[in-house]
Formats: structure tokens, C-alpha cells, sequence
């Protein structure tokens, strides 16, 4: 695939940038002091200010997407890596500055209260918010804290092992957990581990200056701790860490019993008195690992077949993907690992990375964020750019479109990626990781919950407490003899370093997803246009709102999480037959 930038339709014409402009804080400052400067006097103005400062900050995002997506397809181009780095490096920092001050200019201004409509309310919340925690003296701490997490990224990065006479990383060795063999998967997974755990106090020190950073950052912003801090950060208006706790308990009363009862069902039919930690991934029947495809033009194409019968509108935006080019979608040296969706936003565009090689949780990844992408295409209807996905788009709802985009296509998988048996144990997978991801998530929230709320505390006492947190919402599977690899099973989620707190926005996402894919199976018309009506609200309504235009309850406490799992077991068990 060739990404040309440069081809891409411009569709949306720009009203205040020149259309000609760099990329260097040279080109950049001028704009922001015009901005800064410029005088408002009456709620038009204000309105026409507001408009400019979105084109602003949707050149700006798109240029750092394309470097982004730049340095990811190929990591060994270092002019590439030059390009992200001196964004992140230079230009982010001033940029944040400059943007503090237009910041500051829009909550002086009088004429904000006069500005009408539920969007603007929102927006002006998030700017308040997004003002009130905001200090100079934070900007130099998190360019700290992201060293840190690019130091995490080379800790783990290095991490290879020797396994058949090959070296491989971690990553690679992940496939090994599949193999039906059961020895073959115990020492995949014991070298595995024990390379993780050779790093696990280097990375434990990385982690112990964050979570100092990170304490002091919200102490110089007022807050007691950086839990409290985050939820203002990240804009949750709509839940509180109470919320959350309550999340907790729902996970530990009605998903850890199914994932229990699964994890029973996984034992019987493998024969097994006790699971251990490496036959957790395997097929259970011991069958070989579904091939959904041999080739990325038969992946693209049994997609787009799968989209068609969902939607019309939806599978014309895949094909128009598929026509400018805006996947990249093979694996290939070099390139880095995992998958994304990004959003070019002057030209409006999704594009989608990812490493396929031909299995079934490929199939689920394209389909995935192909529900990201959509949520692009129909916010082109929305008027006001600054709502446009990426930038304020919050995750909760955004992995609504994605998640229940994953499971509304399996529906369809019987005849084009799969037959019928091999569709039933594709969503018989899809379904039970569904069931582990609540329980998972949980587990990664609950802790960072007590790690940030305790800030001083030893590495025993924070070891301890991951061990109870994680055999509060753990399956059946026994660590004995495996004690100090469970101890450190949080150094390997790496949005524990990366992106704090960012966790649980899945779990309530989720939610969302299985309502829609639930409606869609008792009406699959009404349930797509609640979806397309849904995600073309962008992020112009708050998450009920958005929830309720989608058709689904918003919530995510114990009862909403009790009817989940009935409807959980009862499609595990459907699909099982
Ligand atoms: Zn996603």
C-alpha cells in the first residue's frame, strides 16, 4: 500500500488558515498570537474565533497524525522517527502553552455565556475544566512523565527470547499460547514470563517516578490526588471514581461467576484437573487455529462482503478506504506492532494501521476499528469542526462504535470468512473475551485506583496489592509456583504506564457495544440507524445522551452488568453448541 498523503480529496476548504503553511513553530506561533490578540467583541465574534481555533487545532492534528502513522509503518526510517520525535520533543510543549492562552482568552470572555445550544454548554464545560487544572509549572513534569513511558517502550521493546532457535519478541511468542500442545505452550509461556520478569525491577523504578510525577502534577494543580486530578483531565462529567468502585462490585457479583463458570467448562473439555496460565488461549477442543484468509486482498474483500450486509452507507465508507488507500493493514519488517485508527481531520478521512497475518482476531482488529472510521465519515455531517472525533471524542462512546461494529459483523461471518461451525467458534471467542475483558478491566482499574490514591507506598505493599486485586476478579487458573510472574502481570499492560486511568472507558464502552449488537439482532434496521444517528452526534451531546440516541441504557453498576452477563452466557452458550 502507498499512503499519499498528498492525493488525498480535500473536501473541507479552509476559511482562515493560508493554504499554504508549514509545519515549524515559526508558521505555527504567527497563528496563535493572531489568535491570541485578536479583539472579541460580540458573541459572533466569538463564534467566528471559535471556528478559526478548530482549523487551527485540526491542522495541527492531522500533521501530527501523518508523522505518527509515518513513524509507525515504518520504524527503521529514521527521518520518519525524526519528524514524530520532533513533534512530540518541540513543537507539542509550545503548543500547549500557546493553546493555555487561547484557553484563558476564550473563559475570560463575557460573551461565552451567550453563546446557544447543548454544544456549546459541553464544550464550554471542557474548557473550564481543561483551564481550571491546568499550570505552566506541569508542562516540563509531563514531558518527564512521557520520557518515562518512552523508556518503558524500550524496556519492553528488547524483550526477545530464544525459542526453537529463533530469537522473538514477546509478541511474537504470544501465538505459542494457541498451540494445542501443552508442553510446547508451558515453555513458551515460563520463557516468556521469566524474560519479563528479569526487567521487572527497572521498569518497578520507571513506574515509582511516574506515579511521583504524576502525584505532584495534581498537587500543583490542587487536587489531593492524581485519581481526582485525572477525572477532570479526562473530562468525566458523567461518572465519578464512586461510579467506578461500583463498577468493581457489579464485576466481582456478576461477571467473575461466568468467567469462572467458563473457565470450568475450558478444564472439562480439555481434560484438565487445574488451568494453568499458559491453556487459557488455546482452542479447547484442541482444533487448529481458524485461517479466516490467506492474503490481505481476501481480508478486504470478505470485509467489505460482511459490510455489505450490515449497511449500504457503512460499506460505501469502506470502499472508499479501499479506494484511497487509507488501510495498511499487512504485517512487514519494520513496521511497528498493534493496530489503530486515526482520524485526519482537515480532510476528514480515517485511515487504519494494523498487522495482519491471517487469523481470526485480524478479522475482528479490521472490523474494529472499520467502526472507528465510520464514526468519521458520519461526523462529517456534524457542523461545528471543533466537535470532530480525535481530539475530543471521548473513548467511552467512541469504542461504542467500534466494539458493537464487531460483533454486529459476526453475524455475517457464515459464508464469507468462515462456515458455519468456524463462525459459531469465532463468536464463541469473541464472546467469552468479551466475559474476561469486564473482569480484566476491573482489575486494572481497581489498582490504579489504590496506587494513586496511596502515593507512598513500598514496591511490597504495591505488589501486594495487585496480587488481591487480581484474584478478586481472576479466573480459575493457578499461579502455584508462578508467584512472583503474577506479582508483576501489571508491568506488561502498558496503559498502566502509558495512558493512566485510561482503562475503564472499555468496560463502560462495552456496555454500550452489547446493547446495540442485542438490538441488532431483534431488529437489525432500527438498530443501524440508532448507530449512524448516534455517532454523528460526534461529541456535541454527554455520554447518556449519546447512550440513549444509540438506544442503550447508560450505566455500568451492578444491575446493568447482572442482565449483561445473562445475555453474555446465553450467546457463550448458543455459540458452544
Ligand atoms: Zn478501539
Amino acid at each position: 500500500m502507498v499512503f499519499d498523503y498528498p492525493a488525498l480529496p480535500r473536501e473541507f476548504k479552509r476559511q482562515y488558515l493560508p493554504r499554504e503553511i508549514g509545519f515549524g513553530w515559526d508558521d505555527l506561533s504567527g497563528v496563535f498570537e493572531e489568535l491570541a490578540k485578536r479583539p472579541v467583541g460580540s458573541v459572533a465574534e466569538l463564534e467566528r474565533w471559535l471556528l478559526d481555533e478548530a482549523e487551527l487545532d485540526a491542522y495541527i492534528y492531522e500533521q501530527r497524525a501523518v508523522r505518527y502513522f509515518n513513524s509507525t509503518r515504518q520504524t527503521d526510517n529514521p527521518e520518519y522517527t525524526k519528524a514524530y520525535e520532533e513533534y512530540t520533543e518541540f513543537l507539542e510543549p509550545r503548543i500547549k502553552l500557546a493553546g493555555f492562552e487561547l484557553l484563558k482568552k476564550y473563559t475570560a470572555s463575557p460573551f461565552r455565556a451567550q453563546l446557544a445550544g447543548p454544544t456549546y454548554g459541553l464544550e464550554d464545560r471542557r474548557r473550564q475544566g481543561a483551564v481550571s487544572i491546568f499550570r505552566e509549572e506541569n508542562v516540563d513534569l509531563e514531558k518527564e512523565d512521557s520520557g518515562l513511558s518512552q523508556k518503558y517502550f524500550r524496556t519492553t521493546g528488547a524483550m526477545t527470547v530464544t525459542f526453537r532457535g529463533q530469537e522473538r519478541t514477546l509478541q511474537q511468542m504470544s501465538k505459542f499460547f494457541e498451540e494445542p500442545d501443552r508442553a510446547v505452550r508451558e515453555e513458551a509461556w515460563r520463557l516468556s514470563t521469566q524474560r519479563a520478569l528479569a526487567d521487572s525491577e527497572p521498569l518497578d523504578s520507571i513506574y515509582t517516578r511516574m506515579v511521583a510525577l504524576r502525584d505532584r502534577i495534581a498537587r500543583n494543580a490542587g487536587f489531593d490526588n492524581y485519581r481526582d486530578y485525572i477525572f477532570v483531565k479526562k473530562d468525566r462529567f458523567d461518572y465519578t471514581p464512586e461510579d467506578c468502585y461500583e463498577f468493581h462490585r457489579g464485576v466481582e457479583d456478576a461477571m467473575v461467576p461466568l468467567s469462572r463458570e467458563i473457565d470450568r467448562a475450558r478444564a472439562k473439555e480439555m481434560g484438565v484437573d487445574v488451568l494453568r496460565p499458559w491453556d487459557l488461549a488455546v482452542d479447547p477442543a484442541g482444533r487448529p487455529a481458524l485461517r479466516p484468509f490467506d492474503e490481505i486482498g481476501g481480508l478486504v474483500s470478505r470485509a467489505g462482503r460482511v459490510l455489505s450486509r450490515v449497511d449500504g452507507e457503512l460499506s460505501s465508507y469502506f470502499e472508499r478506504m479501499v479506494e484511497l488507500q487509507l488501510l495498511d493493514l499487512d504485517s512487514r519488517k519494520g513496521k511497528a506492532p498493534g493496530g489503530y485508527q486515526e482520524e485526519l481531520s482537515e480532510a476528514r478521512l480515517p485511515f487504519i494501521f494494523m498487522n495482519a497475518t491471517g487469523k481470526d482476531v485480524d478479522v475482528r482488529t479490521l472490523l474494529h476499528e472499520s467502526g472507528h472510521s465510520f464514526h468519521t465519515f458520519l461526523l462529517r455531517k456534524a457542523g461545528v469542526p471543533f466537535f470532530n472525533g480525535g481530539v475530543n471524542m471521548p473513548s467511552e462512546f467512541a469504542e461504542v462504535a467500534s466494539m458493537s461494529m464487531e460483533m454486529i459483523t459476526g453475524e455475517h461471518y457464515e459464508g464469507n470468512f468462515y462456515n458455519k461451525d468456524d463462525a459459531k467458534r469465532s463468536n464463541w471467542k469473541e464472546f467469552v473475551d468479551n466475559v474476561k475483558l469486564f473482569t480484566w478491566v476491573a482489575t486494572i482499574d481497581a489498582f490504579q485506583h489504590w496506587v494513586y490514591t496511596h502515593p507512598v507506598h513500598t514496591r511490597d505493599e504495591r505488589a501486594r496489592a495487585w496480587v488481591s486485586t487480581f484474584n478478586r476478579f481472576c479466573g480459575l487458573e493457578s499461579y502455584e509456583g508462578l508467584e512472583s510472574s503474577r506479582a508483576y502481570r501489571w508491568q506488561r499492560q502498558l496503559h498502566v504506564f502509558e495512558v493512566p486511568f485510561y482503562y475503564v472507558e472499555y468496560a463502560i464502552a462495552l456496555t454500550g457495544a452489547i446493547g446495540i449488537w442485542s438490538r441488532y439482532r431483534e431488529d437489525p434496521k432500527d438498530a443501524i440507524e440508532a448507530y449512524k444517528g448516534a455517532l454523528s452526534l460526534g461529541c456535541a451531546r454527554p455520554l447518556p445522551e449519546l447512550f440513549e440516541a444509540a438506544g442503550v441504557e447508560w450505566g455500568f453498576g451492578t444491575q446493568v452488568l447482572r442482565r449483561i452477563a445473562e445475555e453474555l452466557r446465553s450467546a457463550i452458550r448458543e455459540y458452544a453448541e
